[in-house]
């Protein structure tokens, strides 16, 4: 096991013990050796490129595609969605909202608020403890009762807390996609890639059961304003711009959390929503008409209903 990964192993046993300002301080100090030692995979790893076979190309001939996402992590988070979705609806866009059934009580006002404005509602891990993958047994357990909040909700996605991840195993969830992995992504805790910026079907072998995985494209809010306390969009930009050169999907995974909105001071993980608000503009005065603008399920069923994939 590689150094890096030790490290990362007992963080993530001891981490319930640590308090949470040192855990950011650990975890930004193992970012930025990360951030050294990947630098010729990660914000760009240049095989991730390659479309798969028999790729038709994005609906009405547009250059590349957008996909918006938010995981709500605590009820603090979900307090903020309303104004996040305000600024989204200003600019023009929209997006799904992730929400941990049984960590906060998830408002379904809010839910009915998303879904009639035209955004999305996904479910986002069960508990979010870091327990989900521990073993087949806990999963196959909490899969019926995420199955529960997905058909409950109308939801037709699922994100992993921590994107954790084990594509066979999410076969037991009714899901059109997932979208827990990400195409590459040294930071993670689980930091295996899965080296495309596309989607793709993922088929179980002896059912035929099939799902559409949506890999993040774009690195994390968390990673780049938190632990690499960058003060400008400038990864994001970059990324963008050779994800617009290979015609790929652009899927980005933002936090209302850790989002500041300005009226109160600023915690130890927040970063000033007006980093987001700058990349919503970016895109629209840089890539304008270019862009097929989806949701989520919207790129799946995109996907699904195309047989030359
Ligand atoms: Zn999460």
């Amino acid at each position: 096991m590689k150094k890096s990964n030790i490290i990362n192993a007992i963080y993530y046993q001891m981490k319930p013990l640590i308090p949470r300002r040192f855990q950011i301080w650990i975890r930004s100090k193992i970012a930025l050796q990360k951030y050294r030692s990947h630098s010729n995979s990660w914000p760009i790893m240049e095989n991730a490129a390659k479309p798969p076979n028999g790729w038709p190309g994005w609906p009405n001939h547009k250059q590349f595609a957008l996909v918006l996402t938010h995981d709500v992590e605590t009820a603090l988070g979900q307090k903020k969605c309303y104004q996040l979705i305000d600024i989204e609806k200003q600019l023009g866009f929209r997006s799904s909202f992730n929400f941990v059934p049984e960590r906060y009580e998830v408002s379904s006002k809010l839910r009915e608020n998303l879904e009639h404005q035209g955004f999305e509602v996904g479910v986002h891990g069960l508990k979010h403890d870091g327990k989900l993958f521990t073993s087949q047994k806990t999963f196959l357990e909490r899969a019926e009762k995420i199955n529960i909040y997905l058909k409950t909700w109308g939801a037709k996605g699922f994100r992993s807390p921590a994107m954790h991840h084990d594509l066979n195993w999410l076969h037991h969830l009714n899901i059109v996609y997932d979208s827990s992995t990400f195409d590459t992504d040294p930071f993670q805790p689980q930091p295996d890639g899965v080296e495309t910026i596309f989607p793709f079907s993922v088929v179980a072998t002896a059912s035929l059961k099939k799902y559409i995985e949506l890999p993040t494209t774009l690195p994390q809010d968390f990673v780049l304003f938190i632990l690499l306390k960058e003060v400008k969009i400038d990864t994001w930009k970059t990324k963008l711009a050779w994800i617009y050169k290979n015609a790929g999907m652009a899927l980005l995974n933002t936090h209302p959390d850790y989002m500041n909105f300005g009226t109160v001071k600023g915690g130890l993980e927040e970063y000033p929503v007006q980093y987001y608000v700058d990349f919503l503009h970016y895109v629209k005065t840089k890539y304008g008409g270019q862009y097929w603008h989806a949701l989520p399920k919207e790129a799946a069923s995109f996907i699904k209903n195309n047989n030359s994939i």
